[in-house]
């Protein structure tokens, strides 16, 4: 048995809703000194957090208040950034409502300011060491809806539903509250639908979100945190659907070894071993036992190299991605120190501000704050038993079987680290094939 409250966490399916979806009961299941809200927010055109912020920050400093209790942490501090002023206002009201418990710490506006290692330097001073946890300098990062789920799991609500910002070229940009499980082009014609006739979905956001291969078929998860409609040949959308081969042609051909990419690296400006420029070399001979080509499995894949720092348009974070992959799959792992590094004396000069981000990824002339447009209620939803890192959940519903919102269909394997997964709208089930529980309303 462990913390009663990190027990609620583990029944109502909580994941990280910020990134890959590590189950919150494993993370929450620690002792730290702080918990940090990450409500940087830092993907250019995702707006949902800040909504949360705004509107349900009671909800948020429950969740938090549970978080602390459960790791033992003595202070919570919400991270977010001063143009989020409505937010801010609400969070600060928060916090002097708390006596000190809670603090309302303002960010800057860069990018990749939301990055949980970055956060935490930004707001401690501490660098979490390399292929580390913030666990390891005492603290556990945890994104604003996966801390207002926690509050509702308090009260035995599971995770059935998600917020999500939907920009780009769709008819009216918005933030919307929708059941996991529902389709993305319901999601897409409740915005209004595409305004344009060819066109690309990215789940995410610009930087890091990766682009649907086929938007008719895809699903609202417990980690969407936007969609983007792009036309085919918007540069966020190139970048991200480029075949290997073009990346090693690329980067074989073009890669002056300017260095900029290290300059600018987030990873790099922490003091992380990181050098992109070197990794570029290496891989174009296709040297990845050596020393350099390890070092790819310190990058976070943010971006800023690819979409920012290169002038030769290469893309460094795809080349990371793909040693990542192989060194992974052949069980190579970095020799970690635990220590925590020295950060870069030029680090906050060189961090990159949001605006000028978005004039690089020619998105200006979409909406960046779109408003809260209410709950789609769809027909059907096909919920994936796998949103979250870890094994997939048992199906434990069958077809023709009756289910209500919120009730078991997905439970954790025997030994496993996974997440629970509830029905999201009352109705039948519909099927169960090939991981996924369709139920129609
Ligand atoms: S910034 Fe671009 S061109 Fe310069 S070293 Fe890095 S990948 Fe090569
Ligand atoms: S994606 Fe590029 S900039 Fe970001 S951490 Fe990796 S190497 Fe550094």
């Amino acid at each position: 048995m462990g913390h009663p409250i990190v027990d609620k966490i583990r029944e109502a399916g909580v994941v990280g809703a910020g990134g890959a979806g590590l189950p919150t009961h494993v993370k929450a299941d620690a002792h730290v000194e702080t918990v940090l809200v990450n409500g940087a927010s830092c993907e250019p055109l995702l707006s949902s957090d800040p909504y949360l912020m705004e509107n349900e920050v009671d909800t948020l400093v429950r969740g938090l208040e549970a978080v602390m209790e459960c790791t033992g942490a003595k202070k919570g501090i919400i991270c977010l950034k001063g143009k989020h002023v409505r937010a801010m206002q609400s969070v600060r009201a928060a916090a002097e409502r708390s006596g000190g418990k809670i603090e309302a710490r303002e960010l800057m506006d860069f990018y990749p300011a939301g990055d949980e290692q970055v956060l935490v330097h930004e707001v401690l001073g501490r660098t979490v060491p390399e292929r580390g946890l913030p666990l390891q300098v005492g603290a556990v990062v945890s994104n604003v809806e996966t801390l207002c789920n926690v509050a509702h799991a308090l009260d035995g609500k599971p995770v059935t539903h998600r917020y999500l910002t939907v920009a780009g070229e769709v008819g009216r940009p918005m933030v919307v509250k929708a059941p996991v499980g529902t389709p993305v082009p319901e999601v897409l014609a409740f915005a209004g639908g595409a305004a344009i006739s060819e066109y690309r979905v990215v789940d995410g956001g610009p930087m890091m979100g990766k682009v649907l291969p086929d938007a008719s078929r895809a699903v609202v998860t417990k980690t969407t945190s936007g969609l983007l409609v792009l036309p085919p040949d918007h540069n966020v959308v190139l970048r991200k659907v480029m075949d290997p081969a073009t990346v090693r042609r690329i980067t074989n051909t073009i890669c002056c070894q300017c260095s900029r990419c290290t300059d600018l690296c987030p990873r790099h400006l922490l003091g992380h071993s990181l050098h992109p420029h070197k990794i570029m070399r290496v891989f174009a001979h296709q040297e990845l036992e050596s020393e350099i080509a390890r070092e790819a499995l310190l990058c976070s894949e943010c971006g800023i190299c690819e979409k920012y720092a290169c002038p030769m348009l290469v893309s460094p974070r795809e080349v990371n991605a793909q040693i990542k992959q192989i060194l992974m799959k052949n069980g190579v792992k970095w020799p970690s120190s635990g220590q925590e590094t020295e950060s870069n004396p030029f680090r906050e000069e060189r961090r990159v501000p949001t605006s000028r981000l978005i004039q690089r990824l020619n998105l200006e002339q979409y909406d960046t704050h779109p408003g809260y447009a209410g709950e789609i209620k769809p027909s059907l939803v096909r919920i994936p038993l796998r949103m979250h890192l870890g094994a997939p959940a048992v199906c434990v519903v069958s077809e023709g079987q009756h289910v209500s919102c919120g009730d078991l269909i997905g439970e954790i394997p025997e030994k496993a680290m996974s997440a629970r997964i509830h029905a999201s709208i009352d109705g039948v089930v519909e099927s169960v094939a090939d991981g996924v529980v369709t139920i129609r309303g």
